[in-house]
């Protein structure tokens, strides 16, 4: 079997996610033979360094040994059983050791198998509370510009990307949607943190009109990953979650994406000092390796749910993969690696690595802004840089970037006009100058002409 062979096979029965499938008849798709720590390689033998994590979900490399044993080991003795009624070590290991990691005051594990199936859950949990506790006119959400919470269709509702978002727009539900603290909208001279305090105003002014119809607000700590990188200052949350108690609504964090160290400390929240009513977990949760994701939240939720049967206030929500025991054994080992090998704080010296070997981008007369949050560093290029003015969509510069990068053994898929690096933690610093110097020549192929 080769690259062409394979790619013919599967023209002609697979459709592929978030795709213009039309896209193929000039640009080549990538099949994959094995993976090896950060590498990829397809079945014409060439290799690829994954910068991204296959979609920020790989934290400890491909096939990774002590993963894999785990998985092995698992799928001997028990490879899945329903959870209602039934359970099984590796989903109560698994609850204990996150309830021990989670931000204070988490302590409960309702688990599904997608990210955002978690939203799905978490917004329903949060509804669902204020009815059993008497408030009937809370049915809304609020929401920040920019945020991306999944695409199904409650958690596209509480999205903010157009491009995932318009076509579907007759099919979903309304929300508050609020500016973001994004602080790539500052004022020059103005700090990320004056910014998104700023930026709170407008939170503040529609908690102060709604909080009376709302049941939560959904916010993506301190990173926007979908909507392009985008960063806000931690103070932001601070504020949120003072907000939120103060108003008698839900604060629901989607650290989807964020979670696992990927902001430089182990779940985003804790550089804010603040535990949410609802804390989304999914990608990083298992490594890379199976889908799962879990809602952790607090007793005060629980016991709202917590009557006799009669009274029909319990949760009736449920995946047939619910607390699947393969996904949960390889989210244990992903854990015991964390410890292992002391990835937070190792972690520095790669985000150091990152932000050096970009340090030069900012001068590029077609970089507008290097930004960084532990783990994700993100370069976005701009057509004319004192005005901010984005290269229309239309001319796809980030594809541009894409192809250079497989042509050159980097796996980069840039988000629209950002490119940006998510590794998995296995990476090294030659690996990562690698990866920037190919995301530099290939930044500037895609800003020629
Ligand atoms: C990826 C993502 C989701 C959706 O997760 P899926 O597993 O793709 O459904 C939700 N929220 C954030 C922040 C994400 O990055």
């Amino acid at each position: 079997m080769n690259n062409a062979e394979l790619v013919k096979r599967d023209l002609s029965v697979v459709w592929h996610p978030c795709t213009q499938m039309k896209d193929h008849e000039w640009l080549p798709m990538t099949p994959i033979r094995r993976g090896d720590g950060v590498w990829l390689e397809d079945f014409d033998g060439r290799r690829y360094l994954d910068a991204i994590s296959s979609w920020w979900v790989n934290l400890f490399g491909h096939a990774n040994p002590h993963i894999n044993n785990a998985l092995r080991k698992q799928a001997e003795t028990l490879e899945h059983v329903m959870l209602a009624g039934f359970s099984h070590e590796a989903v109560i290991e698994l609850s204990e050791r996150l309830v021990d990691v989670a931000p204070p005051g988490l302590d409960r594990c309702f688990y599904a198998d997608n990210g955002s199936s978690a939203i799905e859950v978490a917004l329903k949990m949060s509804f669902h509370y204020w009815r059993n506790t008497g408030h009937n006119g809370k049915t809304r959400f609020i929401t920040l510009e920019n945020s991306y919470h999944g695409e199904t269709l409650g958690a596209l509702a509480v999205g903010n990307v157009e491009l995932y978002k318009d076509t579907y727009g007759p099919l979903l539900m309304e929300t508050i949607s609020v500016p973001s603290p994004d602080c790539f909208n500052r004022e020059p001279g103005e700090s990320c943190a004056a910014y998104s305090e700023r930026m709170f105003s407008h939170m503040q002014r529609a908690l102060e009109q709604h909080a009376e119809q709302v049941c939560a607000v959904i916010v993506e700590p301190l990173v926007q990953c979908a909507g392009s990188m985008r960063m806000y200052d931690p103070i932001y949350l601070k504020l949120l979650r003072e907000a939120c108690d103060r108003y008698g609504v839900h604060l629901i964090a989607d650290e989807i994406a964020v979670g696992f160290g990927r902001t430089g400390t182990f779940f985003a929240c804790e550089q804010a000092d603040i535990s949410p009513d609802f804390l989304c977990l999914s990608k990083g949760l298992t490594g890379g390796y199976l889908p799962l994701s879990v809602v952790l939240t607090g007793d005060a939720v629980y016991q709202a749910f917590y009557d006799d049967y009669q009274s029909l206030r319990a949760f009736l929500h449920s995946h047939s993969y619910t607390g699947n025991a393969l996904a949960c054994r390889t989210a244990l080992a992903t854990l015991e690696l964390f410890e292992q090998h002391d990835t937070i704080n190792a972690n520095r010296l790669l985000a150091d690595a990152m932000a050096q070997a970009t340090a030069s981008f900012a001068e590029h007369p077609h970089i507008a802004e290097v930004r960084q949050s532990g783990m994700i560093l993100a370069i976005e290029m701009v057509r004319d840089k004192p005005n901010r003015t984005p290269f229309p969509w239309q001319e796809r510069r980030g594809l541009k970037v894409y192809q250079h990068g497989l042509d050159n053994g980097v796996l980069l898929r840039p988000l629209g006009n950002v490119v940006y690096f998510m590794p998995p933690y296995v990476i090294s610093t030659e690996q990562i100058d690698m990866i920037a110097a190919v995301a530099r020549d290939g930044i500037h192929k895609a800003v020629a002409d």
